[in-house]
């Protein structure tokens, strides 16, 4: 039998070997930032076309490159930044294991305009798969540009692979924060299909943060600082009260690179105990210079997990600095976090359409006062009476028998149990009825409805509310502007802020801005936003925002609405979020419990 083991060709290897350290066009935009920012420029320009797809260009003024050094940069282990293993322990630089160049060159056109200092020309190449097309001498200014074009143009199943635009493009604009937030000493420019989305100058820290995450911010936060032997610390957290749904403003950086760490984020979100709402986050960005000997840096280029030798230490370190922080600017929690309920407008049943056929049997008939001929049943009252308290029913005693009846008419055939339950009969029994779960079916439909039917009836608001939305949030706006009409939202966008001027009607413009919020932060609103199911992620995002809570006081009309309404949904049995709307006893039942 033949011999069946071969080497795989260059390319072929290349290529493979890319996949793990290019996943998709942002893999490209760090690669090359981090390049531009080791070769100490001072000003980077980043221009992305479709979104990454069709082309990145990284044009940098740092120490370029020399003629033959350009040619070795796209060899696979070409690197000037470490020359032995020891230097590992060294590293300053972002890149170091000479990979990144060889990679992108591996599945993508790429063409380089580099000149150092001391050269009196540039030199041109080009590479496309791997194979250089061409090398000449050219004018360029001192610096690097390096364009990657058509990524994945002849791996087509990972082309298949990326996302949509705004996907990708939302990825790269997260590389570049992190890149841009770590050096605030570089000014960085940042053109999508020609328009800019970033100019950022060379300015300090703080001021960075402000001109990314749009200049409100630069009041919201909070320095902190801690030097110790472990390791220095400093940077800014985010007022509590400014805490957002999503982890966008989470930022540790570890020697200048951006980490991601479960274990640190714990010990700030621990000091952050009691400032917080349910499901919010933090926001800090906080940078820890700590010697590169205690901690695990021979990890993947692209991972950005990292071990820490003294890591509980450092654990402790970061939770008291940021509670003194805390302490320090005297942050409180802010009175409203536990508002009462029953202040809020109450969802508006008056505007529902008229009643709907209900689907399953509710005893319009019944009435507990009916149940004997002669009228009222006297003995029988106090109990009943007691069972609805907390309900106004009419009781006078000077009343003719045929008054009470009348008003006995009036009786509703719903109540609440502890401001959280809706009770009501139906022919064979009793059925409890959970309130929140219930409206958030009702308003599920209706706005899932609405998108369809696009049908939904605006309110104007009298007072038209700014939203500041960051970069990110323009982008998934931009995907979700067409059902947000749809559901009755008049809403512009215009730079970083959104006006809203009308509302759906069903909805309350006090939970307006907690309402944006719940769009824009859900943690996978972005894959959600752009799959399939838009449509039914808006309309859960809304039913969950707009809908009453338990604990809050319902009228009986009110709550004779939302009975109606549940039974007109096409699923009366479970919420959005897939919960047991309400729960049946009935006569067998209930003669089995009273055996
Ligand atoms: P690494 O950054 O890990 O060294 P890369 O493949 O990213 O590997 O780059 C290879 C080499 O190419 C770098 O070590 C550096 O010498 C050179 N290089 C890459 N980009 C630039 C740039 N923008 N300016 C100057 N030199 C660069
Ligand atoms: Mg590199």
């Amino acid at each position: 039998m033949a011999d069946i083991i071969s080497l795989l060709p260059d390319h072929v290897a290349n290529q493979i070997a890319a996949g793990e350290v290019i996943q998709r066009p942002a893999s490209v935009v760090k690669e090359l930032l981090e390049n531009a920012i080791d070769a100490k420029a001072t000003q980077i320009q980043l221009l992305i076309n479709g979104a990454g797809k069709t082309m990145i260009q990284v044009i940098d003024n740092g120490i370029g490159m020399s003629i033959t050094d350009v040619r070795l940069a796209f060899e696979r282990h070409a690197t000037s930044k470490i020359k032995s293993a020891d230097d590992l322990f060294s590293i300053t630089s972002k890149g170091f294991r000479g990979e990144a160049l060889a990679s992108i060159a591996a599945i993508a056109q790429v063409e380089v305009h580099t000149k150092r200092a001391e050269d009196e020309m540039a030199t041109c190449l080009k590479i496309s798969g791997s194979k250089v097309e061409d090398q000449e001498v050219s004018v360029a200014p001192i610096g690097t540009s390096i364009a990657v074009k058509n990524l994945f143009y002849n791996v087509p199943a990972r082309r298949n692979f990326l996302k949509s635009d705004k996907v990708e493009l939302r990825h790269i604009i997260d590389e570049f924060h992190r890149v841009a937030l770590t050096h605030p000493e570089v000014k960085f420019t940042f053109m999508q299909n020609g328009t800019e989305l970033f100019d950022l100058p060379a300015v300090n820290f703080r001021k960075r943060i402000a001109n990314i995450f749009g200049n409100k911010i630069e009041e919201k936060l909070i320095p902190v600082e801690e030097m110790t032997t472990v390791a220095g610390i400093e940077g800014f957290i985010v007022k509590p009260e400014f805490a957002k749904k999503s982890r966008g403003q989470q930022f540790f950086f570890v020697n200048k690179r951006f980490i991601k760490s479960p274990f640190l984020n714990h010990a700030v979100s621990s000091a952050f105990q009691g400032l917080l709402r349910d499901q919010f986050h933090p926001g800090y960005f906080i940078f820890i210079q700590i010697d590169p000997k205690t901690i695990d840096i021979n990890i993947h280029p692209t991972k950005t997990e990292i071990k820490f030798e003294e890591e509980q230490n450092l654990y402790a370190i970061i939770k008291s600095m940021v509670k003194h922080s805390l302490g320090m600017f005297q942050v409180t929690p802010a009175l409203d976090f536990e508002r009462d309920p029953n202040l809020d407008t109450p969802y508006d049943f008056q505007q529902k359409p008229p009643s709907n056929i209900p689907s399953i049997e509710v005893d319009s008939s019944f009435n507990p006062f009916q149940n004997s001929e002669k009228g009222f049943p006297k003995a029988s009252k106090s109990s009943w009476e007691s069972l609805y308290s907390g309900l106004e029913i009419p009781n006078e005693p000077s009343k003719t028998d045929e008054e009470l009846k009348l008003d006995i008419e009036q009786i509703p055939k719903v109540f609440q149990l502890l401001r959280k339950f809706i009770v009501t009969t139906t022919r064979s029994g009793l059925l409890v009825i959970d309130q929140q779960r219930a409206h958030q079916r009702v308003l599920y439909e209706k706005f899932l409805s609405s998108i369809t039917k696009r049908d939904m009836v605006s309110q104007q608001l009298i007072f038209p509310k700014e939203i500041e939305l960051t970069q990110h949030q323009i982008a998934l706006f931009g995907e979700l502007e067409a059902n947000l009409n749809a559901m009755g939202f008049v809403v512009k966008q215009q730079e970083n802020l959104l006006h809203i001027t009308g509302i759906p009607a069903i909805c309350d413009d006090k939970k307006l801005g907690q309402l944006f919020e719940d769009i824009f932060s859900t943690p996978d609103a972005q894959e959600q936003v752009a799959s399939f199911s838009q449509a039914d992620y808006m309309a859960k995002i809304l039913s969950k925002s707009l809908s009453i809570k338990g604990n809050f006081t319902l009228t009986v009309v009110e709550q004779q609405a939302l009975v109606d309404d549940l039974f007109a949904c096409k699923d009366t049995l479970t919420s959005p979020f897939n919960r047991k709307i309400f729960i049946t006893l009935d006569k067998e039942e209930l003669e089995k419990k009273l055996d």
